[in-house]
């Protein structure tokens, strides 16, 4: 079987080449640019890459970027201070905050606090609950990003099988949400499931957001499947640190009708969609202004 890398950098251009177009149509109608505020706290070294290449990504759109940086040990009250202030600058049209957060820091009182139409990470419970409700909203960046890869890859997706691999809030359940509203029908697996990887055995689409490098093995594919592999992990291999999905990308691509590979797979198009995300919430902006009245789309 001859199987096709799906090449996410490729696409991840291509859409931001895409809202960058939008983002010249407002600039054309003297509307100011979108503007993405990302709040970054402590010193991580992943998380300050993820902000450094959001805000490069911004750029390339045309977008202006605003970057928030606070130290490791500052006060959830001066956090939620520099949101209030961010949720009422009229410049600012996308909020979002880096996570993992310190310990000491609570992300849920933090991600109820940003206004949900600048919520461009779509983690706010008002755009989980329109997401869930089959309703436009601002959706999690990666698995829009799924999405989008999935409906460029297969086209219509009605019909489909789609088996999902974990059941975190922001990537297996929106997933779950999404391909069920792209009319597919849906096993969402997880750590308490039985033989999870026979479940798996049926899908025409594999979505890998375990958080175990390599779990996925032929044993979970059909031949013929798409298998999206959302993982992250670091490892080290013959002493070199590298990065993983959670498929194991030599067993399983001889298997897949097409595969996303890791790194180069659905972390460009992650950020890719929170281009778009910030698109539509700059859009919304303008509507409300002009007392246009919609929900986001
Ligand atoms: P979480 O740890 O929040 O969730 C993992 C899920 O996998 C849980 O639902 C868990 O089940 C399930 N799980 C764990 N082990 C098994 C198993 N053996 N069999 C079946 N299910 C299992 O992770 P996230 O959803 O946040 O992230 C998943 C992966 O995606 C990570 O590698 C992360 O780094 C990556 N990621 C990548 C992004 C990107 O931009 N590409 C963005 C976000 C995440 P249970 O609920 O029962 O514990």
């Amino acid at each position: 079987m001859s199987t096709r890398v799906i090449d996410g950098k490729r696409l991840a251009d291509n859409l931001i080449r895409e809202v960058s177009e939008q983002v010249q149509h407002l600039l054309d109608a003297d509307l100011p640019a979108p503007g993405l505020a990302v709040v970054l706290v402590g010193e991580d070294p992943a998380s300050a890459v993820y902000v450094r290449n959001k805000i490069k990504r911004a750029r390339e759109a045309g977008m202006r970027s605003i970057e928030k940086r606070l130290s490791e040990d500052c006060t959830q009250e001066t956090l939620e201070a520099i949101i209030e202030e961010l949720n009422q600058r009229e410049d600012v049209h996308g909020i979002l905050v880096q996570l993992p957060l310190p310990k000491h820091l609570s992300a849920e009182r933090v991600i109820r606090l940003i206004a949900p139409q600048k919520d461009v990470d779509g983690f706010h419970p008002h755009n989980v609950g329109l997401l869930a409700t089959g309703q436009a909203s601002l959706i999690p960046c990666t698995p829009l990003g799924c999405l989008e890869i999935l409906q460029r890859e297969l086209g219509d997706l009605s019909g489909k099988h789609a088996v999902i691999v974990g059941r975190s809030n922001i990537v297996g359940k929106p997933m779950a949400n999404l391909l069920l509203q792209a009319n597919c029908t849906i096993t969402v697996v997880h750590s308490k499931t039985h033989q999870a990887n026979l479940l798996a055995r049926q899908a025409d689409i594999l979505v890998a957001a375990v958080g175990q490098p390599e779990l996925i093995d032929e044993s979970w594919v059909k031949p013929g499947a798409v298998v999206i592999d959302v993982g992250i992990n670091a490892v080290e291999q013959a002493g070199k640190r590298k990065l993983v999905g959670d498929v194991n990308f030599s067993k399983v691509a001889p298997f897949a009708k097409a595969i996303t590979p890791v790194p180069g797979g659905v972390g460009p198009m992650t950020i890719a969609c929170l281009m778009k995300n910030t698109l539509v919430a700059a859009q919304y902006a303008r509507d409300q202004a002009n007392g246009l009245h919609h929900t986001l789309s």
